[in-house]
């Protein structure tokens, strides 16, 4: 099946991969091209441009970096105008559902479909296909989309109209942010109690309390490895997004705007790049 793969950064690559590793012609475009010549050894076809990337392929699969990414390469790089008519736009970006329903409509103006499919997961479920999408859109597209979650993911969940992937994403952020914070403002405490990193993770982190992505976060934390596997910037760009959708729909989320805080000086603090794990500089110095 011919598809086009644009974004390839940390998850977006090793999606393009496993793609190809199905038995797809993946065509591959990034706007810092070297990340695109490398997955030339996975077997992806680098090319140029969007609009090279996406001619004749009946599948186009977007994993960029926030909303503006996607309207600059979508629209301002004429990604959409040079899809072949009838052709289906998955845009995996974690971005917020209005953005997503704006992409929908720009999709629909120009015979296209659309469905978002933002991913739970990181680096590690991406390379080893084991990411959960969460698509909104219409159930024939997703159908017809199934080979390729099937080879990027373990599980498909169909949120609901265009949007609800997008939706259930940040819902989903929010927490995640957050948890990690708290989690870090806890063992803060404990180090202030006299209570070893060991001694917390080894009790608290087998019993329900403990969300399972913190059974491989403390290795991070524990080494103070904060090479990204989610980076920090990308947690706070989710976090501003829930934000300002909550509002949008009426609601303050009081808990996430402390966390704001937090992660808005950690990024002061130089660590945008780094892995999410980092807000432990932060969060467990109370
Ligand atoms: P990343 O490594 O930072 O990659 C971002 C991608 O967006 C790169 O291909 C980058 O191109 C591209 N990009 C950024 N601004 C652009 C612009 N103005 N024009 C064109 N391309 C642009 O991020 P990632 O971790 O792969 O995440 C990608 C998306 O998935 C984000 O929305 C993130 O929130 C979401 N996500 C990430 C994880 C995770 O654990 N990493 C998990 C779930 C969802 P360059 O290479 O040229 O910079």
């Amino acid at each position: 099946m011919e598809i086009a793969f644009l974004g390839l950064g940390i998850m977006g690559s090793r999606m393009a991969a496993n793609l190809a590793r199905a038995g797809h012609a993946v065509r591959v475009w990034n706007r810092t091209a070297e990340k695109a010549e490398a997955l030339a050894s996975s077997g992806c076809t680098p090319v140029d441009s969007p609009k090279q990337a996406v001619a004749g392929a009946k599948f186009v699969v977007t994993m960029l970096a926030d909303p503006q990414a996607l309207q600059d390469v979508a629209l301002g790089q004429g990604m959409v105008d040079a899809m072949a008519a009838g052709s289906l736009w998955i845009d995996c970006s974690t971005v917020d559902p209005s953005t997503s329903r704006r992409m929908a409509q720009e999709a629909a103006t120009r015979d296209l479909k659309f469905l978002d499919a933002p991913v739970s997961g990181s680096s590690g479920a991406a390379a080893n296909a084991k990411l959960v999408f969460f698509v909104g859109g219409d159930a024939q597209d997703l159908e017809s989309a199934r080979p390729l979650f099937e080879a990027m993911g373990a599980r498909t969940v169909h949120a609901g109209a265009q949007g609800a992937g997008a939706s259930l994403k940040l819902v989903n952020n929010l927490f995640l942010a957050q948890a990690q914070a708290a989690w870090s403002e806890a063992l803060g405490l404990a180090e202030k109690f006299g209570l070893s990193q060991e001694t917390v993770n080894e009790a608290i982190l087998p019993t329900h309390v403990a969300p399972a992505f913190l059974g491989f976060k403390r290795f991070k934390i524990e080494s103070r490895d904060w090479s990204p596997e989610f980076p920090l910037k990308h947690a706070l760009k989710d976090i501003r997004l829930a934000l300002s959708a909550a509002k949008d729909a009426g609601m303050d989320l009081t808990q996430l705007a402390a966390a704001e805080a937090l992660y808005a000086q950690a990024l002061s603090r130089g660590f945008g790049d780094a892995d999410i794990s980092a807000i432990h500089e932060i969060a467990s110095r109370g």
